[in-house]
């Protein structure tokens, strides 16, 4: 089968013909129908990110039609619309068992540690997989398998309750998602912090109340337009030491903070006014968790998270096609959304 691969960091991917994999008695073989172009593979192929063993197959975001279902596999059949959680886990250590699998040992997430999703075919453990509903096109059922995902488990990991007020700080492609899902599952008032009007823009129009840090403190203005009790329920999405701090700031008494974007920066709390006195809590959150994707296909079957807008284009399975795509996700962000239709 033909594969988009990465043979060696800091060189453009390749097209290579690879034999297609065989399914062991738990495994099911998908034929990709879609698979998202993510920014991560941008910084893999650069060489910023550990990938591992070279030559590998990238793609994390994957569904498509089930080909081949091992002969212990129960739930699948030939034909069966699925979309791929992008981690392969063992299925038997504690954390798999505890349904925390992101943390299992012998964890691999797909395009990183095994063959991912810019293929033909993809080989996944079956408990990996899941059904896809017919309302769902692919395109849309393999993006929301990365950010989407990433976002509802961040309002999970935040314990966000019916009523409650919400900040998103970053509203990019996880913030948009987390914007119409804390929507979806009840909250109220939702405030997105951003610097980019465009994005502003969008984020007012799936309800959110927009805040431009550009012009205005947020952390202030988020405790004016709470009349003082400041927010239930605070995500860091961009990775930002100011925005994490703003974050925990905006806090309301048992607020909770939860943090996803990423930097090995430190920031500095106000232990007593801003954690101890309040009850307040900063939660790590993730990747995010196989049993979370059923719910997730639910909201997106049903439109309550609209993705129908960010898809923006496919391209072929073809190594050219895919290396413009990197090259155009690393000069202008992450606003570029094209998926691999093979
Ligand atoms: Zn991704
Ligand atoms: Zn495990």
């Amino acid at each position: 089968m033909k594969a988009v691969r990465l043979v060696e960091p800091g060189r453009p991917l390749e097209l290579r013909d690879v034999p297609i994999p065989s399914p062991g008695p738990h495994d099911v073989l998908v034929r990709v129908r879609a698979a998202g172009i993510c920014h991560s593979d941008a910084h893999y192929r650069a060489g910023k990110s550990r990938v591992h063993p070279l030559p590998l197959t990238l793609g994390h975001e994957v569904a498509g039609l089930v080909e081949l279902a091992g002969a212990e596999v129960k739930n699948f059949r030939p034909g069966d619309r699925v979309c791929v959680h992008y981690l392969a886990t063992c299925g038997d250590c504690a954390f798999c068992r505890g349904n925390n699998e992101q943390f299992c040992p012998h964890g691999e997430m797909i395009g990183k540690y095994r063959d991912g999703g810019y293929a033909e075919f993809i080989l996944m453990p079956a408990r990996s997989v899941f059904s896809l509903p017919d309302a769902i096109p692919f395109p849309q059922g393999a993006i929301m398998m990365c950010s989407s995902a990433t976002s509802l488990h961040a309002l999970s990991k935040a314990r966000l309750c019916t009523g409650e007020t919400v900040a998103v700080f970053g509203v990019g492609g996880l913030g948009m998602s987390a914007i119409q899902l804390a929507k979806a599952l009840g909250a109220g008032a939702v405030f997105a912090v951003d610097i980019n009007p465009r994005k502003l823009e969008l984020a007012e129009r799936f309800g959110a109340v927009p805040l431009n840090a550009n012009d205005i403190e947020p952390v202030a203005v988020i405790q004016d337009l709470t009349q003082g009790r400041g927010v239930d329920v605070a995500l860091e999405l961009i990775g930002l030491p100011l925005t994490m701090q703003q974050a925990v700031r905006s806090l309301a008494i048992k607020g909770r903070a939860a943090l996803v974007g990423i930097t090995d920066k430190t920031f500095p709390v106000a232990p007593y006014q801003e954690i101890i006195n309040k009850e307040a809590e900063i939660i790590g959150v993730s990747d995010h968790l196989a049993r979370e994707i059923p719910l997730l296909t639910d909201l997106v079957a049903s439109r309550k998270l609209d993705l129908s807008n960010v898809v923006t284009r496919s391209v072929p399975l073809t190594a050219p096609a895919i290396n413009d795509t990197l090259d155009q996700l690393e000069k202008f962000g992450n606003d570029v959304r094209v998926v691999v239709e093979p």
